[in-house]
């Protein structure tokens, strides 16, 4: 592995949003300073709030996709790790051209960015790459299995086109570069309001509404928690690899089962009603993550019980649940 320096400058794109105030977090608990930048768009300042106090830490307001003589001097990072992007399908599916300008306009400014400085730059892609695969469990390999005009296209397609930039600015430029492939995260300062499963069934199971199963309830994913997911980024960052690596939890799961344990956990006595399937749902979903094992020594360490015991009870404990500054 490649020893990053304790002082390096880290830019951390998108990182007022749910994974990357983890990230920042981690960043400066382990000695790094960090510029978060985000637009806010489904993020918020309340995220990184804790870390305003820290010398350390700097938060620029800005939207990646304006073009880059417009943006405020962020100083000269070492390394530039890419988080912007709507995640949740009610957010991308809210915001389908922004979602598109961010993973392209976006992903190329951070990446002329990083160039100009020699830093490194991870990309924060995702398992949607693969679509509703074919293959199972999802290797890097795998070229994916996407509706180019579906619903969710604006973020596959988003995400697909932001890896191909990453590898040509690699190959044509020589550009330091890193993909990694997220499967589904969960955990604390997920927005109550983000529309995904585990905030949605967490939050009808505290007030006492009924968890709503899409479908059959028998399409699969595999959750990780957000500790393990960015220990996981951290991992392929301080690495010299190039990927794409998966980071996610092989432990795959039913949306009933997730549903189930909920349940269990909150002792809600909510019942489990079913709402109509979304369109190109992906049926089943769960990483090969052998090449994170073998390469990055990495590996997911909280169960899904105790990861949603942490999740749940910081939930009920948000007296204000955090929401996004909604521009309407
Ligand atoms: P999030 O919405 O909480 O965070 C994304 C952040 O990016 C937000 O703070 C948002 O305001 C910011 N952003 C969006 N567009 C921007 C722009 N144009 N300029 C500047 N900032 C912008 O979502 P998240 O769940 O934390 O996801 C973070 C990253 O990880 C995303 O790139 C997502 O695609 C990827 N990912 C997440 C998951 C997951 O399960 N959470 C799974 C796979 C991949
Ligand atoms: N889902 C559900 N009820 C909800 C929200 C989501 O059953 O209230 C389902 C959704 O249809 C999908 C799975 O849960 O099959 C995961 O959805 P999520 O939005 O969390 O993540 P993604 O689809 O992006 O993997």
């Amino acid at each position: 592995m490649v020893a990053r320096g304790e002082r390096e400058h880290v830019l951390v794109v998108g990182g007022a949003g749910f994974i990357g105030s983890h990230v920042c977090q981690r960043l400066l608990r382990s000695g790094h300073r960090v510029t978060c930048v985000d637009s806010l768009v489904t993020g918020s300042v309340t995220n990184v709030a804790s870390l305003l106090d820290d010398a350390r830490f700097r938060f620029v307001e800005l939207d990646v996709t304006l073009p880059l003589p417009r943006w405020p001097d962020l100083g000269t990072p070492d390394s530039v790790l890419n988080l912007a992007s709507p995640a949740s399908p009610k957010d991308y599916q809210r915001l389908p051209i922004e979602t598109l300008r961010t993973g392209s306009r976006g992903t190329e400014h951070t990446l002329e960015l990083a160039v100009r400085h020699g830093a490194r730059f991870v990309l924060t892609s995702t398992s949607e790459v693969y679509g509703d695969p074919l293959e199972h469990p999802q290797r890097e390999t795998y070229w994916g299995n996407v509706n180019p005009i579906g619903p969710r296209s604006v973020y596959d397609e988003a995400k697909r086109y932001a890896e191909a930039l990453t590898m040509a600015y690699h190959r044509e430029l020589g550009a330091d570069v890193a993909i990694a492939r997220v499967f589904n995260t969960y955990g604390p300062r997920m927005r109550t309001d983000d529309g995904r499963m585990i905030p949605n069934f967490i939050t009808q199971a505290l007030s006492g509404a009924p968890l709503t199963v899409a479908g059959s309830g028998t399409q699969t994913r595999s959750v990780c928690y957000v500790d393990d997911t960015v220990t996981g980024l951290l991992a392929l960052w301080r690495s010299g690899l190039t990927g794409p690596v998966n980071i996610g939890n092989p432990h795959e799961l039913t949306v009933g089962q997730v549903a189930e344990e909920i349940r269990r956990i909150t002792r809600t006595t909510s019942p489990v009603i079913s709402i109509p399937g979304a369109v190109d749902d992906p049926r089943r979903r769960c990483p090969d993550i052998t090449v994170a094992r073998t390469q990055l020594g990495w590996s997911p360490e909280v169960g899904l019980h105790e990861g949603l015991r942490r999740t749940i009870a910081w939930f009920a404990a948000s007296t204000e649940p955090v929401s996004h500054t909604s521009r309407t």
